[in-house]
């Protein structure tokens, strides 16, 4: 009877030492001599590999042969305690099963040392080598903890459609969803496109947020989130934006700014000491191989407080910078990504919440302050990121909703459901979105979105 298969990351935990055990996976370097080869075996539940031990006695040259880098194996043998350092225990083979071979020849990922864009070329196998098993086990250990610190918290998740007729969220340009036949679009009479004869009888995009939807979620189920894909199809190429991203939305009734600001530094604080307790091991390579400075880091934003400053004041540290930006500053300009990184790194060396934005900056839905003229922004700024996370409480007053989308000619028509929730039991309420791959850009310390989700879209890119 064969063995029933052990995962590596079991495996190495010792407690079968003495045992028989089988393992299953692929074959990352073999080496040896004339009497022993020793072949290192990864099956992805685990950076670490365990060292197969083959004795020439009980292998031929011939059955050897197929064991190159990137083959896939079952191994059965008995697990002793290793004489090697760096791993307590290795596997002394009995029987060896080749279930597919990776030819030398082509194989792209020979060895060690390929650049990060030449893997993201080879997008397909990349999860295969130590980095990417790194950056995708703590992706999924992130996701987990994100579910669980809301559920903890009684939050609901919510669901939000991904299609959606309302192009007014404003958030960023909207890739266009439909069936009609672009080499033959229907018209109407005044020769416009004629949408009531598209699928859904009108023009539709892919969401940009999920947001006023959650608003419906949270004015009904009291605090909810979202955790789920969103397209973007501004052309921005650059290290921090995707054209497909996830998102994290929670929406919150009954929660004014300070409250958002409050869960917002909670919520990432719990997700980057989730992952250092959680995928330790992961980041720890990463730290190694990549910026032997991440774990301070990491361990610096989890246990220090938060900067909370105002737009105006943020402005003003950055005029009295006396430093020369691409972009000149002014009350009421946009920040860019290097005055956001001014303040966190240079001015303040600390995450830094910045709130009350000049209205014209902002999105429609956003609380009017008294000031008539700043509105209950908040964006959460990071180091080597910027912006992580942006939120608002948002304007609950009907009238003050309704001039505001009147102002700025917001296309309202399909829109009416949103407005009821102003018009039927209104409450104060509040919530940010939290850009999933920017997190795991910080906690894995790399540099690129592109290397922190397994298949990027981005402007010309649609590959895998
Ligand atoms: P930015 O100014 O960096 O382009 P934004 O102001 O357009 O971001 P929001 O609309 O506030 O972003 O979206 C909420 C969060 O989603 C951001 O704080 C960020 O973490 C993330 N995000 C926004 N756009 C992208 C993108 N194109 N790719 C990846 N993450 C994004
Ligand atoms: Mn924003």
């Amino acid at each position: 009877m064969s063995i029933k298969r052990t995962k590596i990351v079991d495996l190495l935990k010792g407690e079968q030492i003495g045992q028989n055990v089988c393992v299953k996976g692929w074959v990352r370097t073999r080496r040896g001599n004339k009497n022993v080869q020793f072949v290192a075996l990864n099956d992805g539940s685990t950076i670490k590999n365990v060292q197969i031990v083959c004795d020439l006695s009980k292998f031929s040259e011939d059955e050897l042969r197929p064991i190159t880098t990137g083959s896939s194996l079952c191994v059965e043998g008995a697990l002793v305690e290793s004489q090697g350092k760096g791993q307590t225990c290795e596997i002394q083979a009995d029987k060896i099963t080749v279930y597919g071979t990776a030819d030398p020849e082509t194989y792209p990922l020979q060895k060690k040392g390929h650049t990060l864009e030449f893997l993201r070329e080879k997008a397909h196998l990349r999860p295969r080598t130590n980095t990417f098993g790194a950056v995708l086990r703590i992706r999924h250990t992130l996701a987990f903890a994100v579910h669980k610190f809301f559920n903890d918290k009684g939050f609901f998740y919510l669901n939000t459609p991904l299609i959606t007729a309302s192009d007014c969220e404003g958030a960023g340009a909207m890739f266009q969803v439909t069936t009609l036949d672009l080499n033959n679009l229907p018209r109407t009479e005044e020769g416009k496109i004629d949408y009531e004869q598209d699928f859904f009888g009108k023009q539709t995009s892919l969401t940009v947020s999920g947001q006023l939807e959650g608003e419906l979620g949270a004015t009904a189920l009291g605090a909810i989130y979202t955790f789920g894909p969103t397209f973007r199809a501004e052309n921005s190429n650059t290290p921090r934006h995707l054209s497909e991203f996830w998102m994290i939305e929670p929406e919150m009734a009954f929660y004014e700014i300070a409250d958002n600001m409050d869960l917002a530094e909670e919520f990432i604080k719990y997700c980057i000491s989730y992952a250092l307790e959680n995928a330790r091991d992961d980041i720890e390579f990463l730290a190694q191989m990549y910026d032997n400075e991440l774990i301070d880091r990491l361990n610096f934003v989890v246990n220090n407080e938060f900067v909370r400053l105002s737009y105006t004041d943020g402005i003003k540290i950055l005029e009295e910078s006396g430093k020369k930006f691409e972009f000149p500053v002014s009350w009421g300009v946009d920040l860019q990504s290097e005055h956001e990184r001014y303040l966190v790194e240079q001015h303040f060396k600390k995450p830094v919440i910045l709130t009350d934005y000049p209205k014209e900056i902002k999105a429609f839905y956003m609380k009017l302050n008294d000031d008539g003229k700043t509105v209950r922004a908040m964006d959460v700024l990071f180091p080597k990121i910027g912006e992580i996370i942006g939120g608002s409480q948002r304007e609950e007053n009907y009238d003050k909703l309704l001039q505001r989308i009147e102002e700025l000619n917001i296309p309202m028509k399909d829109m009416w459901w949103y407005l009821d929730t102003r018009r039927f039991g209104t409450v104060p309420h509040s919530g940010f979105g939290l850009g999933f791959e920017r997190l795991i850009l910080f906690v894995t310390g790399m540099t690129n979105i592109r290397d922190v989700i397994p298949f990027p879209r981005t402007p010309k890119n649609a590959d895998f």
